[in-house]
């Protein structure tokens, strides 16, 4: 199958409206990462998502939708705190875990009683949903295991020929996986974070965070959400997470033991005697950098990767989260 690469543009829009009616999977973009879209209550085309990115059957997939109403279409019993959330953080990068009314197909939630919601921020893929008229299932538009893409070239690398059509709508602003939620007897618990951060979220209620959002899931603790159990967002290279707060002692590990194959994700190269690979200022920037850069570390044949741990502040803490799964949970502790 030849794979074609549209700007979105009404035109483009239609035609990717046409194959998701047609049960057919495309490629959108959205303000966190590109996603592999198809019919949300179709198990013909959740059966293509999960064919396409190699991703194993028990890891649901997250349902977007273009307004809240559609929550009571297709979930049940909605707490009152979803409503004040939903209103406060949509459209934007929070999913919401919620019991999912018997229209949604267990292929789409992995066997569970629940389903995954959220209205991304993106004016196209809004425009896609409403055209569409059925909610459209969407994980990350990467082969299982790999970063997520965040711009369509990315998409092109790992779907080319099993999809027919990438919707371009640039670079994602974020360049993270939204945050997940699921509630609580008195608020909600994040199962993995996002821009939406636990400091936002403690303005409406309480919020715990799951232990395996910074730990490795050891053989005992069961996973709350199934994509939590996979390693992932992995290069090729071997990643290793650094742990240390002083720039200089950083520095001098890397260049004691770097050679012509090691790369630093940094923001600038002072002193630093590793290749370097671009990476943000402000935790923004390294969120948005992230998947690019360890993208990029495997176009060029990197064999290792150092990077400095983040603060687990902010968005620091969803950068720390998709950092210790890249480098399968070995840290290095200056
Ligand atoms: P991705 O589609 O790659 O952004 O991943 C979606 C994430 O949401 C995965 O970690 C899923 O396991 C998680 N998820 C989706 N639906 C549910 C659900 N019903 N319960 C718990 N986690 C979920
Ligand atoms: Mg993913």
């Amino acid at each position: 199958m030849k794979t074609e690469i549209l700007n979105a543009t009404d035109d483009s829009l239609e035609k990717a409206a046409w194959y998701l009616k047609k049960g057919e999977i495309v490629a959108i973009p959205t303000e966190t990462v590109y996603g592999l879209a198809g019919n949300g209550l179709s198990v013909y085309s959740v059966k293509k998502i999960f064919e396409a990115k190699g991703r194993p059957a028990d890891n649901p997939l997250i349902l977007h939708i273009a307004g809240v109403n559609s929550l009571y279409e297709y979930a049940e019993d909605v707490p009152e705190l979803a409503l004040r959330l939903a209103n406060r953080f949509w459209a934007g990068s929070l999913t919401m875990i919620l019991k999912k009314k018997s229209i949604i197909p267990y292929e789409t939630s992995g066997g569970l009683e629940t389903a995954a919601f959220r209205m991304p921020n993106n004016k196209w893929t809004l425009e896609l949903i409403k055209k569409c008229g059925f909610p459209l299932a969407a994980p990350s538009a990467n082969l299982s295991g790999l970063p997520s893409p965040t711009c369509a070239e990315h998409v092109y690398r790992d779907m080319n020929s099993k999809i027919p059509l990438i919707i371009d709508g640039g670079q994602c602003k974020c360049g993270l996986e939204s945050t997940v939620i699921t509630f609580t007897d008195n608020g909600v618990k994040i199962l993995r974070p996002g821009a939406v951060t636990v400091e936002m979220l403690r303005e409406f209620c309480n919020v715990s965070v799951d232990k395996a959002v910074t730990d490795g899931l050891d053989g005992n603790y069961k996973a709350l959400s199934p994509g939590m159990k996979y390693k992932h967002y992995s290069p090729k290279a071997e990643v290793f997470l650094v742990e240390c707060d002083d720039d200089d002692k950083f520095i001098d590990f890397v260049n004691k033991n770097s050679d012509k194959n090691t790369y630093v994700l940094a923001e600038k190269s002072d002193g630093i005697r590793a290749n370097i690979l671009p990476y943000g200022e402000t935790a923004d920037a390294e969120a948005s950098q992230l998947f690019s850069s360890l993208r990029k570390a495997d176009d060029l044949v990197a064999d290792k990767i150092y990077v400095k741990a983040p603060s687990k502040e902010g968005i620091g803490l969803a950068v720390y989260n998709r950092l210790i799964r890249a480098a399968a949970f070995k840290i290095i502790k200056l």
